[in-house]
């Protein structure tokens, strides 16, 4: 709950600035939330608020509460629904777009960025197709645990204001308690966004769309040889370096669909994403990803893959002349590789201690990935424990046990710690600054939810996320957030929960 003290002195509403609304009409659907019931605070994002540059008070008060369930639109919001298609598990579907959310308008805050505000959950719009237009409380505090424990990882993500609960059902499989969620992005233009245009044959919309973004991500590329192929580097260059960020958390994001993309390099929407405990790079955890296409290991060859339908849409934009066109978006896309493969390697050198490459290290980084996955070795824990392990050998006991045969952790020790050695002394804190001793675990954020969604009690909830905002510290008294689920407690799927 927020600080009641905060209520005494409201502050004023939200300035907007709404430039997406500004552009053509065709980009989106002009139309106001649908309002709820009996809104009630859940949860506000207080820090956040404050670095928005938006009064947390007024956020907490009557009017702030109604714009956050969507019950009143606030001077200078100017709500719409963006359009936008995508590949969902491979499959072309040319029209999807906001079908249960409402961008209210754009703010810029304090430090200069301008960041979308969006609700979650605020009712059907004309690209709602069969859906409700709402959301379920479980599946709104699910994405701001996650998003937030994201964004304390120091990974690009979209951010969570608040959780506000609807007093409406939500009727799914059961009859839920609905919520709306309020999301804060850099933009939601994906590349779904673009592929929308494209599959009308609008290249005068492309042109305003690639303008625009260009303007609010990547101003240098308005100043390139040529703009398109620039923004289609720059995008390729932020998801590499994303979903390298992703897996040395070891996070599956679960539905990478083109239309869950962000132009902007950050993560989007947190459906049924999971973070690993046992290692392997095969592991999926979404109930909907029967063929495992968004398996850990296989995110880097799908991000190139999007990237890869980003650059249909572009190429007429890049040249006229096809020929010249696909040579420059090829080029564009050739840096993915690399550049995910650098900051892939270079992270897990960090991750076990190591500054500067040397000959034989990926040998060394390939060999412990091969017998973490083969001894069901906890990913989290291996990496945070190995820190007390860089400080001496008695820190080995703790790592070793978490392989299912312990000397397979042994002989890869030895050669690793004569490595080490060549390494200047402080090792371990910096290992330690990496490697998260806390991660929002399966079956602790199903913990969460349901004492939240079943009793209506957000203790759980709220101490999750006063943990996770420091995961790189070891907080006394927090070990049960720190070890892996029991047998009986492992979570092995989880459900969109659309
Ligand atoms: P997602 O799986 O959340 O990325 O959503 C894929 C598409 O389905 C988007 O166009 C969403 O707006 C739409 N969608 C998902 N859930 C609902 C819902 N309950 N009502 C209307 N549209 C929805
Ligand atoms: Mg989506």
């Amino acid at each position: 709950m927020p600080d009641t003290s905060i209520t005494d002195r409201v502050g004023p509403s939200p300035v907007f600035d709404n430039s997406y609304a500004r552009l053509p009409e065709r980009l989106f659907a002009r139309l106001p939330p649908t309002p709820v019931s009996a809104p009630r605070l859940l949860r506000l994002n207080t820090a956040l608020a404050q670095r928005l540059g938006l009064d947390p008070a007024w956020l907490a008060s009557p009017a702030g509460v109604a714009m956050l369930a969507g019950n009143q639109v606030p001077p200078g919001a100017d709500p719409i629904a963006q359009a936008y298609a995508g590949h969902q598990f491979g499959h072309f579907n040319p029209g999807l777009g906001d079908g249960r959310a409402i961008l209210i308008g754009e703010v810029v805050a304090p430090d200069g960025a301008r960041r979308d505000i969006q609700l979650k959950g605020s009712g059907p719009t004309p690209f709602s197709r069969r859906g409700d237009g709402r959301a379920a409380v479980g599946p709104v505090l699910r994405e701001y645990i996650i998003s937030e424990a994201m964004a304390a990882f120091g990974i690009p993500t979209t951010r969570a204001l608040a959780a506000v609960a609807t007093g409406d059902h939500v009727f799914r499989e059961d009859a839920l308690p609905g919520a709306v969620l309020t999301r804060v992005a850099s933009s939601h233009i994906r590349v779904g966004t673009f592929q929308y245009f494209a599959a009308r044959r609008d290249p005068d919309a492309l042109r305003v769309l690639l303008d625009y973004a260009i303007a609010r991500h990547d101003p240098a590329a308005a100043e390139a040889a040529n703009p398109a192929a620039a923004f289609l580097e720059g995008v390729a260059r932020r998801q590499a370096d994303l979903v390298a960020q992703w897996m040395l958390v070891g996070f599956i994001h679960g539905v990478m669909n083109t239309d869950n993309c962000a132009v902007s390099g950050e993560t989007i929407d947190y459906g049924p994403c999971a973070f690993l405990d046992t290692y392997h790079p095969e592991t999926v955890y979404s109930s909907i990803d029967q063929q495992g296409r968004y398996a850990y290991g296989n995110q880097p060859g799908i991000a190139h893959w999007n990237l890869a339908r980003l650059a249909e849409c572009l190429l007429p934009l890049i040249d006229d002349n096809e020929e010249a066109s696909l040579e420059q978006a090829n080029a564009a896309l050739s840096g993915f590789a690399p550049r995910f493969g650098s900051a892939w390697r270079d992270g897990l050198l960090r991750k076990v201690g190591l500054t500067a490459a040397q000959d034989g290290d990926e040998d060394l980084l390939q060999d412990l990935m091969v017998r973490m996955a083969a001894n069901e070795a906890d990913f989290t824990l291996t990496f945070r424990r190995l820190a007390d392990a860089a400080e001496g050998e008695a820190g080995d006991p703790a790592v070793r046990s978490l392989f299912t045969d312990p000397a397979a952790y042994d002989s890869w020790a030895v050669v690793w710690r004569a490595r080490l050695s060549q390494e200047p002394p402080g090792r371990a804190a910096a290992m330690r600054s990496v490697n998260p001793a806390y991660i929002p675990r399966n079956h602790l954020v199903e913990e969460a939810l349901s004492s939240a969604v079943l009793r209506d009690d957000l203790t759980p909830f709220e101490d999750l996320l006063t943990v996770l905002a420091r995961p790189f510290e070891d907080q006394p008294g927090s070990d049960r957030y720190a070890l892996p689920p029991r047998p009986e407690e492992r979570v092995t799927a989880t459900f969109c929960g659309t």
